[in-house]
């Protein structure tokens, strides 16, 4: 298989190019590094069947030849990129959507649409199946990239209503592991950096909302196995094991040996609506992609805590 896959220098897209360029097929990564990093695609890098293309996907996109399957991962994605690129977040997930989704019409290629719980909002229902509408601010902080992801999903749903492109949409909770930035924003990585450096873990508000960790090796399997099915989702993917974050700064100091403190930090401005709750339901991945997560959460913190050490002790 040829696959194009938009935001492969990002933390999931990356894991993406190299399951697939693991299983033989032939990857172009595109990526305007605006949030992607080059490092994560180290080991794709001059391996045969990889080629990087640096381009804005926003902008016309060149000619790289027929593709069997294009995959959307291009967008900033952290809560902290929400206020620092709200309107390039608005773009990618709009004009650059739109672009990739022509591509692959013309080209005859399936399309798989990164979507995600975000879609869900601050959620009324729980856990969130896929036929929950939503609960979102249209105007709020988080507004930029939870209704360009909702106009995402209604842009390929017409796409594949009005000019029968072959598409499918995966909604993409919580992920962790390594080549999250440390820097990131994201709570695990943020907890588990500042773990390592014996300083007091930043828990926002109560402590007592929840969110559903999973490892972005199962992301990843879960993805492809919608990439290779044939149905059309949306499709949640991710781990139903919720903890509160308060829970998962004490696992964490816990798993590292930490002399760390949890800290109640005031819920920053910049997170404005944060969510309270969110869990997947996956029953629909379970039944029609026969898939489900197999890492557990202490596992995956474990390997994402040695990676976030040998970073660090190699400078
Ligand atoms: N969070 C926190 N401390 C931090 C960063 C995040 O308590 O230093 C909380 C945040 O308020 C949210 C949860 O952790 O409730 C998950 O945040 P993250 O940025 O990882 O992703 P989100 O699920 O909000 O997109």
């Amino acid at each position: 298989m040829r696959a194009l896959v938009a935001g492969g220098g990002g933390f999931i897209g990356s894991h993406l190019v190299d399951l697939l360029l693991g299983r033989g097929d032939e990857v172009v990564a595109i990526d305007s590094f605006v949030t992607g990093r080059r490092s994560n695609l180290s080991s794709a890098i001059g391996r045969t069947g990889f080629h990087l293309v640096e381009h804005d996907v926003t902008d016309p996109i060149p000619d790289l030849g027929d593709f069997d399957a294009v995959l959307n991962l291009a967008s900033p994605a952290s809560p902290d990129d929400f206020a620092r690129f709200p309107l390039e977040i608005l773009l990618v997930g709009s004009t650059g959507t739109r672009r990739l989704l022509d591509l692959a019409g013309d080209r005859g290629s399936r399309f798989l649409q990164a979507s995600t719980s975000e879609v869900y909002g601050d959620p009324l229902s729980h856990p969130q199946g896929e036929d929950y509408l939503g609960n979102v601010d249209p105007v709020g902080l988080r507004s930029c990239y939870d209704e360009a992801k909702r106009f995402g999903e209604a842009m390929v749903s017409a796409h594949r209503r009005v000019l029968g492109t072959d598409t499918t949409i995966a909604r993409i909770f919580n992920t962790y592991g390594e080549r999250m930035a440390p820097a990131d924003g994201r709570v695990v990585a943020t907890f588990i950096e500042q773990a390592l450096r014996g300083e007091p873990l930043s828990v926002y508000g109560s402590g007592n909302q929840t969110r559903s960790f999973c490892y972005v090796s199962d992301q990843v399997s879960g993805l492809v196995a919608l990439l290779d099915s044939d149905v059309s989702g949306p499709v949640n993917i991710g781990n139903p094991t919720e903890i509160t974050m308060r829970g998962l700064a004490e696992t964490i100091i816990d798993l590292t040996d930490s002399v760390s403190t949890v800290a109640t930090v005031p819920l920053p401005p910049e997170r404005e609506g944060d969510p309270s709750r969110r869990c997947p339901d996956i029953s629909l991945a379970r039944a029609v992609l026969g898939w489900e997560p197999v890492v557990g959460l202490r596992d995956g913190l474990l390997v994402m805590i040695d990676h976030f050490r040998s970073v660090e002790l190699s400078g």
